[in-house]
């Protein structure tokens, strides 16, 4: 077939876009993904060629034990799909119907397969009806309900190993927290200032006013970190005038050593500033401080505050995510079975193709 002009495609809808060599991909992959990807490399258990015998590691070190995080979606109707496609061939639409469809998010491990308890009572996974009417849409708040419950079950029931969970490059795993560090909004002057907040009730959805629109409360920015370890409240403190207050711009500079920065702009025209520029106004000077540009995003932050790692994986390199793999895998089985109208037998043969799915596969 390759010599007629055919490739082998699993998927012919959609687009694929090549951003393998960006420079701010390149730049993450070498300078963040790949060294501490070797950092942890020498402490994850291998597996020979047979897919079974562990080679063992050193006495003394604390295996690590890594967790793809995925989504993916089952169509009802997806029976078959794979076939020879001419080489240049577009994006060929497929008839509409795919009928109904069900979104599984869960982790992957070769240690242990999918995340759940010995038993298998308790797991991780969430299933998911996307799309309007239904279940809405997987928000970084479902991510992180679903991440907790990982952390959860793997402290319960698997502590002899650390854990790292891997995530895909996607907007709802980097979202920062609301009060997270940002200079955008800030002004320059002392005064009554805070960011919105969405408001959660005790169960931590979401509360919507009769718009349906999510409300939102004023709440105070979390505080900077300064290079020497100290944080930096900016807010003033009770004692003070200004008590309860914002900062500003210009004194946070100042206690950061900037002391011309009550002379600088608050920032240059619609912070377009010269390229290359860094030190042309207050907006800019902060955007470059270290602690404004290393914030964490809330699944960062929860994973590390159990001491649990998170890693990112780096834009358009969703194939080193070897859970697409499983995916494939069981998406092949689930194409086999029987057609099904009721949602409750599509599901169960859902989970029927991700069961099957065998670490035995997945160690390879
Ligand atoms: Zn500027």
């Amino acid at each position: 077939m390759h010599e007629l002009g055919y490739r082998w495609q699993r998927n012919h809808r959609g687009q694929y876009v090549d951003g393998h060599e960006c420079p701010d991909v390149i730049s993450y992959r070498q300078n963040h993904f790949i060294p501490t990807w070797t950092q942890l490399e020498p402490r994850m258990r291998k597996w020979l060629k047979d897919g079974v015998t562990e080679v063992p590691l050193s006495p003394g070190v604390q295996p690590v034990t890594v967790w793809r995080h995925d989504e993916s979606t089952f169509y009802a109707n997806d029976r078959r799909q794979s076939g020879w496609v001419e080489k240049g061939a577009g994006a060929t639409p497929q008839p509409k119907g795919e009928g109904e469809s069900i979104m599984i998010s869960d982790f992957v491990s070769p240690e242990y397969g999918w995340c759940k308890s010995p038993d298998g009572k308790e797991c991780a996974r969430v299933v998911f009806r996307a799309g309007k009417a239904r279940d809405g849409y997987f928000t970084a708040e479902d991510i992180l309900a679903q991440t907790a419950k990982a952390i959860d079950l793997l402290s319960k029931y698997y502590s002899d190993s650390d854990h790292v969970f891997i995530f895909d490059n996607a907007p709802t795993h980097l979202k920062r927290a609301e009060d997270a560090l940002s200079a955008r909004q800030m002004p320059k002057g002392i005064q009554e200032w805070g960011v919105d907040a969405t408001v959660m009730d005790s169960a931590g959805k979401i509360v919507r006013g009769p718009n349906g629109k999510a409300l939102k409360k004023k709440v105070r920015m979390v505080d900077g970190n300064l290079s020497d370890g100290t944080t930096q409240p900016f807010y003033f403190p009770e004692s003070h005038a200004h008590a309860g207050k914002f900062k500003g711009m210009a004194q946070i500079l100042k206690e950061r050593g900037f002391n011309n920065a009550e002379k600088l702009r608050a920032q240059c025209k619609d912070f377009k500033c010269k390229e290359g520029e860094t030190q042309c106004c207050c907006r800019r000077i902060l955007f470059n401080q270290p602690d404004f540009i290393n914030v964490p995003s809330m699944l960062e932050t929860l994973c590390k505050s159990h001491g649990f790692g998170c890693i990112i994986l780096p834009k358009f390199h969703c194939e080193l995510n070897f859970i697409e793999q499983c995916w494939g895998y069981a998406k092949r089985l689930y194409q086999l079975y029987p057609p099904t109208s009721k949602s409750v037998d599509m599901e169960k043969n859902v989970e029927m193709a991700l069961e099957s799915t065998l670490i035995k596969c997945m160690r390879r």
